[in-house]
């Protein structure tokens, strides 16, 4: 089957690499022609683990292949997928449908035959509607059928993710898409991924519903913490003992800075704005957004006490940038608004992280120092911040550690390690929600 994704992104480029894997025929296209070169010549141009590898394999094959010419991509496409970014619109928080929006004129001009156009971008309720009133209008003479396929994907574990999901959504409203999607999707189908069908709406609204539902999750368990530092709980044993319930469910539940992410602020931020534009605001989910916003910042008090309560003038190193780990993605990462309050507090900043540096400098707060590793980020510093928890923060050498750094405090947001292993340490340790330790 052939098969075009428009937009070669975290989302596109994965869907597009896993589709040509199950022996699909894809073209990926995208507007940005560095992009579209880099591919090319077998550079990927985000860091996703696994996605060099299937890349190049499927290309090594002739099932894949890059332009930024729409026109020539979606030529004999029976599935035209739209990955495109929705961010959030300056200044009201609604989903901004821009790209999409150009990427639906552009089809409706250069399409050829009838055609499954697919929203896989996160998109608001009724965006498959105007999708294909948007191609109606631009060329009446266009034959498609618009359907809507959320992607559940997470950053970092993308491809497996993508190949063994816990459901695929797909809303129709034409009949003709079906048969079109179940064929996308026969690989996995085989493998028992359950495909549910429903009208596009339905599907549109279960992609903002997961997501608000797990950031709530993880603001739920982050005030518990809170309340466990206040009463002398653990957090983490509260979060297992929870977990361990069938209807709770363990994922979710780690107790951390606040969640970040090119998904969840915007996704969230997003269904605030659909449900209160249809007088039916969804408060728990204002309120998620609410309590998660002023948590980062807090997170740069958290710090301050620990060195004493006072930051002028010391050294903190930040271990960790990217909004979770095996990502270079630097989207709402906690990081910038923790490290812009040390920054306020009159912290010096050195950080470092794995992957995301790059994409760290163009986002980050100026005036701060990169290092190139965690031990520089450390020297002389009076408190050293696990912000993200990459693997390579987990088995820290803190002998080393002691001998450089101005005063040994750890503060691990991600409560990485057991607070009696630090002690011995001979490091005074602050983690999230956990007795004598907060
Ligand atoms: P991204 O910013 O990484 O990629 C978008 C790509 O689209 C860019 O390369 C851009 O150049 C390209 N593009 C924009 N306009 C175009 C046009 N007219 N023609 C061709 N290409 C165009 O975005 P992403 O993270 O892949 O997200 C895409 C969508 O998927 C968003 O709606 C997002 O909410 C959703 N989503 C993302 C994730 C994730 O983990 N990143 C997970 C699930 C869903």
């Amino acid at each position: 089957m052939k098969i075009a994704v428009v937009g070669s992104g975290y989302v596109g480029l994965v869907s597009g690499a896993c589709f040509a894997d199950f022996g699909h025929q894809v073209v990926c296209i995208d507007k940005d022609p560095k992009r579209i070169e880099a591919l090319k010549q077998n550079i990927i141009p985000i860091y996703e683990p696994g996605l060099d590898d299937l890349v190049s394999t499927n290309v090594k094959q002739n099932r894949l292949s890059f332009t930024t010419s729409l026109p020539e991509g979606i030529e004999g496409a029976e599935a035209i997928f739209i990955a495109v970014g929705t961010p959030s619109r300056r200044g009201d928080g609604h989903a901004d449908l821009q790209y999409v929006y150009a990427v639906a004129r552009e089809i409706a001009t250069a399409v050829k035959g009838f055609a499954v156009v697919v929203d896989k971008s996160t998109v608001p309720v009724g965006t498959a509607d105007e999708v294909a009133r948007i191609i109606r209008e631009t060329n009446p003479d266009a034959d498609v059928a618009v359907a809507s396929n959320p992607e559940f994907l997470r950053e970092g574990a993308a491809i497996t993710d993508f190949k063994k999901p816990d459901r695929i959504v797909v809303g129709i409203n034409d009949e003709r898409a079906r048969a079109v999607m179940t064929e996308v999707y026969r690989p996995l189908y085989l493998n028992a991924s359950p495909l549910l069908f429903t009208d596009t709406r339905t599907a549109e609204l279960i992609k903002y519903a997961a997501n608000a539902f797990l950031a709530m999750k993880i603001t739920f368990i982050n005030e518990v913490a809170d309340l466990c530092e206040k009463v002398g709980a653990d957090v983490q044993q509260v979060s297992r003992g929870i977990g361990m319930d069938g209807r709770i469910g363990a994922k979710f539940l780690h107790a951390g800075p606040g969640y970040g992410g090119s998904c969840f602020p915007k996704d969230t931020l997003a269904l605030v704005k659909i449900a209160q534009d249809n007088d039916s605001p969804i408060r728990l989910i204002e309120t998620t957004v609410a309590v998660n916003d002023q948590r980062k910042r807090s997170m740069a008090r958290k710090v301050e006490k620990a060195v004493g309560g006072n930051l002028r003038g010391k050294s903190v190193a930040v271990l960790g940038l990217t909004f979770k780990p095996n990502t270079d993605d630097m989207r709402e990462a906690p990081a910038i608004s923790i490290v812009q309050a040390l920054l306020d507090a009159g912290a010096v900043v050195k950080a470092y992280d794995p992957v995301g540096t790059e994409q760290a400098k163009l986002v980050m707060p100026s005036g701060i120092t990169y290092c190139a590793d965690p031990y520089e980020a450390a020297e002389g510093a009076s408190s050293i911040v696990i912000v993200t928890e990459w693997d390579q923060f987990r088995a820290l050498d803190f002998g080393r550690l002691k001998g450089i750094v101005a005063e040994p405090v750890l503060v691990d947001l991600r409560n990485v390690y057991n607070p009696e292993e630090i002690a011995r340490h001979g490091f005074q340790y602050s983690s999230i929600g956990r007795p004598g330790a907060e």
